[in-house]
């Protein structure tokens, strides 16, 4: 279990900006604070895409249950990540004493079935509670059954979710980067006169694969991903991160430890950037060419993004006319809004207001320089408030997580899930056009006129 300590030192991240903040985003929780997901299950949704590794987690059936598989990441090989699996402690293993044993029997299991390269072990609240040392369990069970098994200790009362995120992070870089070396470039890959050079992505999820839009223009660029964490990642590849040469914050800020300690362990330089709409992909190929500072890679990269804009442009041109003025209410996190705004205004849409709860200063004042001083910025994005809104503003659709679903459709309102939970992926140049397909299927829908319509037998005057 983490001491007070320990966990101040997670909570104390001097690369984010939240943190001279009196009110961080990343204080210790007051209670019922973290009712937005705990410390393990911001752990677990962070680890949890790496596709190869069996997933463990220590404790009663509910923390497994309530938070398994709930990011639409996608796999293009092994889907070991996809199988729950839990110790399942119940009060006869506390009582007695062995949930300790339990624990190494759950990896054994886990290793003697489906061989995984690795096994990752996430603490929860009961065993640490109880005292569980999973730390020399791993330690144990890696000498026995000779697979890595790495202890992430994520007991939820610890944080907020975000704070999960970070305990990932920080168990990557202290148990699994660095003890790899990259495999050597395969033949197939050497292009003549092109130098490779290795980059990583930190906080990429390959949310409904949509980061296959983006691998093909880095590949083009000979831009060689050592690893996403986590979106699509082996085993093998988080432990070769050590050796990038440039490492990409993708949108969130979650996981910034890793970049973080990346740079002061390693000396890898990293900048932080998006791949929703078309300014912001083309900016992240521009930042890995100028942080790398190859001239060739440089001169490249104009000419794919030179090349990338002008199809996808000439693409949404259709889209435009059918999107031109409809008015929409924004309500998602952080950078994603200013990314979102952006990308909305290049078609003509309207954003008469935007959720800022989870935005910093920085990222208001990117939407302020977007939408205007005016600009309707919601702190309170309760439903009540977001129905007023869209009431007031007459707004055609609304673009937010999925846990405003329902809120939308009692209100008969268009609504396009834009968070983890979606289906389609809206990063890079492609993901662009996709975003604008499912915009206008989603408003068009004649569902709408449908449902908006008076029942027949009301008209009729038999109600
Ligand atoms: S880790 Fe703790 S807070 Fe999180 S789901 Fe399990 S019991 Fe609940």
């Amino acid at each position: 279990m983490k001491t007070n300590k320990q966990i101040a030192e997670i909570l104390d991240e001097p690369a984010c900006e939240h943190n001279k903040k009196s009110k961080s985003g990343c204080a210790k929780p007051a209670p019922g604070a973290s009712a937005g997901g705990c410390a393990f299950d911001g752990a677990q949704i962070a680890l949890l895409p790496i596709v190869d590794v069996a997933h463990i987690v220590h404790g009663p059936i509910a923390c497994a249950g309530s938070s398994w598989d709930n990011r639409g990441t996608r796999s293009s090989g092994p889907t070991l990540y996809r199988m729950g699996m839990t110790t399942d402690l119940t009060e006869q293993d506390i009582v007695m004493g062995r949930s300790e044993k339990r624990l190494f029997h759950s990896i054994k299991q886990a290793v003697e079935t489906y061989a995984p390269p690795a096994v990752f072990i996430y603490n929860t609240c009961v065993p640490a509670l109880v005292g569980d040392d999973i730390e020399s369990v791993c330690k144990a069970a890696t000498e026995r059954f000779g697979v890595p098994v790495v202890p992430i200790d994520s007991a939820g009362f610890y944080g907020t979710k975000n704070m999960g995120n970070r305990i990932a992070g920080d168990a990557m870089v202290k148990y699994v980067v660095g003890t790899r070396d990259p495999d050597p470039l395969p033949e197939s890959v050497h292009r003549p006169g092109i130098t490779v050079h290795d980059v990583n992505l930190i906080g990429e999820y390959n949310i409904a694969g949509e980061f296959w839009h983006v691998l093909p223009l880095l590949d083009e660029l000979g831009l060689r991903v050592l690893c996403t964490l986590s979106g699509d990642a082996r085993f093998r590849e988080v432990q070769t991160m050590h050796k990038a040469e440039v490492n990409m914050m993708v949108c969130s800020k979650a996981m910034l430890n890793v970049a973080r300690k990346l740079e002061s362990k390693f000396g890898t330089p990293w900048f932080e950037g998006s791949f929703y709409g078309i300014s912001d992909t083309s900016q992240a190929l521009r930042d890995f060419a100028r942080l790398i500072g190859d001239a060739d890679l440089t001169a490249r990269t104009e000419a794919v993004i030179a090349r990338e804009e002008a199809r996808v442009l000439a693409d949404l041109e259709p889209w435009k006319e059918r999107l031109n003025g409809k008015r929409v209410l924004l309500n998602t996190g952080g950078v994603k809004s200013w990314s979102v705004v952006s990308a909305l205004q290049d078609l003509g849409m309207v954003v008469v207001a935007t959720g800022t709860k989870k935005s910093t200063e920085e990222d208001k004042a990117r939407i302020r320089e977007l939408m205007g001083e005016e600009a309707l910025m919601l702190d309170d994005v309760s439903p009540k408030k977001l129905l007023q809104v869209v009431k007031d503003y007459r707004c055609d659709i609304l673009i937010a997580g999925g846990r405003n679903l329902y809120t939308a459709l009692k209100a008969r309102l268009a609504f396009l899930d834009i968070n983890q939970e979606r289906e389609f992926g809206y990063a890079g140049y492609g993901g662009m056009l996709e975003l604008v397909r499912q915009l206008a299927l989603t408003i068009e829908s004649p569902v709408w006129d449908a449902v908006r319509t008076p029942a027949p037998w009301r008209s009729a005057g038999t109600a």
